[in-house]
């Protein structure tokens, strides 16, 4: 799986390393050298994976990390820290921050990449393509087909990206930004609205098994995929 990273570090030597071995590693890279530009990039668009340094000039790795927690729009995102402390206490510090996870510097190249796949695999299950079963509904992302009680469900591409994301994110209100963000990417420009046109396709879509239930609204809030009602 290819991941796009932003890396958010100052020192040049660290940069080339993680460049050299991400990109070796089938990773797409971008490497900022601190919080400001790393927000503004951010602006644009969101990474899988965010790795950043603690010691930062100007704003630092933690400041950084607690602003981007604190807004609904980067939390699904997950954050490896960087860090040439060694200290127990500093990694916790880190970690009540929000980080997902934290690396102490100097770090093997491949022990980071090992660490960037623990991390989504836990954060970002729908980036790891194995297939997902849920109360008799079955996705398989590598043959890119959709079962519900054994029968096959046609789903449009957007239907079967939302469908997936709600599969490995079940039982949380996502609203319709987080959706966006998460199934859309934003890249693309799109309505809040449109999710609500998606939403009715799939559950359109799953109906024939009598899995159309499982989509629910949440009112003012968005949407939850919840496994066992409403069928
Ligand atoms: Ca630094």
């Amino acid at each position: 799986m290819a991941v796009n990273i932003l890396l958010v570090e100052d020192e040049p030597g660290i940069q080339e390393l993680l460049k050299f071995n991400l990109t070796q590693a089938g990773h797409r890279i971008t490497v900022t050298g601190d919080a400001e530009q790393a927000l503004q990039f951010l602006r644009h668009g969101l990474p899988d994976v965010i790795l950043l340094d603690w010691m930062l000039p100007g704003m630092s790795g933690i400041d950084l990390c607690r602003r981007l927690r604190s807004d609904e729009r980067y939390q699904p995102v997950p954050i490896i820290m960087l860090t040439a402390r060694g200290e127990e206490r500093d990694k916790v510090l880190g970690l009540d921050t929000g980080a997902d996870d934290y690396i102490t510097k100097p770090f093997s190249p491949r022990e980071l990449v090992s660490r960037i796949k623990a991390v989504l695999r836990r954060r970002a299950p729908q980036m790891t393509g194995e297939p997902v079963e849920i109360d008799g509904l079955r996705l398989d992302p590598a043959s890119h087909r959709v079962q519900g009680g054994g029968q096959p469900l046609e789903l449009g591409p957007t239907e079967f990206r939302l469908l997936h994301f709600f599969m490995t994110h079940p039982e949380r209100v996502h609203s319709r930004t987080q959706l966006l963000d998460q199934v859309w990417g934003d890249d693309v420009f799109v309505e809040e609205r449109t999710v609500d046109v998606h939403i009715r396709r799939l559950r359109l879509a799953l109906e024939p098994s009598g899995h159309a239930g499982l989509i629910q609204t949440v009112r003012g809030a968005g949407y939850r995929f919840s496994a066992g009602v409403g069928r």
